[in-house]
């Protein structure tokens, strides 16, 4: 997108937000013109200007291209995806360290990454997943337990593969970088 130049919400060039879209006829054909909201219709000169710069834009296939990436990355964050920080959700940390409570009974599993045995009589802490947004839009068999892991490497490893096939069974490649 290094060529294409375009205005954000602050470039506003006109502002359209009075006006809208009338049907009328011309001839047989269906067609349509601007009035606002006082019932006014825009110049001709000015509204040809605009349908102008809109086919520039439109036709462009670099726009087209813009056009999706810009709507993805917009739905991606609604859906409180970070893009800059994928260890975020929500602005909340997808992982979590926790030390293991010597009181508590004992515990142990395999990481889920490199499968080192983690057990809290010879390890103090481990690493799982706190998210379940993604790990549950995942196809099943993707979806298999993979919560907890010996280092913040490995737990790192473990949200990335869970990220990344989210992204790919829903085509958003380009949100993998
Ligand atoms: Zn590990």
């Amino acid at each position: 997108m290094s060529d294409t130049r375009y205005q954000t919400a602050n470039d506003l060039l006109w502002d359209l937000s009075r006006y809208f879209l009338m049907k009328v006829g011309v001839g047989e054909s269906p067609a349509l013109m601007f009035r606002d909201s006082h019932g006014f219709l825009m110049d001709p000169h000015q509204a040809l200007e605009i349908i102008d710069k809109l086919k520039i834009a439109y036709e462009s296939p670099e726009i087209n291209a813009f056009v999706e990436q810009e709507n993805q990355d917009l739905h991606l964050e609604s859906m409180g995806i970070d893009l800059n920080h994928r260890y975020l959700l929500n602005g909340i940390n997808v992982y979590k360290k926790k030390e293991f409570d010597p009181l508590k009974r004992k515990r142990s599993f395999s990481c889920a990454w490199c499968g080192t045995r983690v057990s809290s009589t010879k390890d103090k802490e481990y690493y799982y997943i706190t998210d379940h947004y993604l790990r549950s839009g995942l196809s099943e068999q993707k979806s298999q337990p993979w919560e907890y892991s010996c280092s913040e490497t490995c737990i790192r490893h473990v949200w990335d593969e869970i990220y990344e096939s989210w992204m790919r069974e829903r085509g958003y490649l380009t949100a993998i970088k």
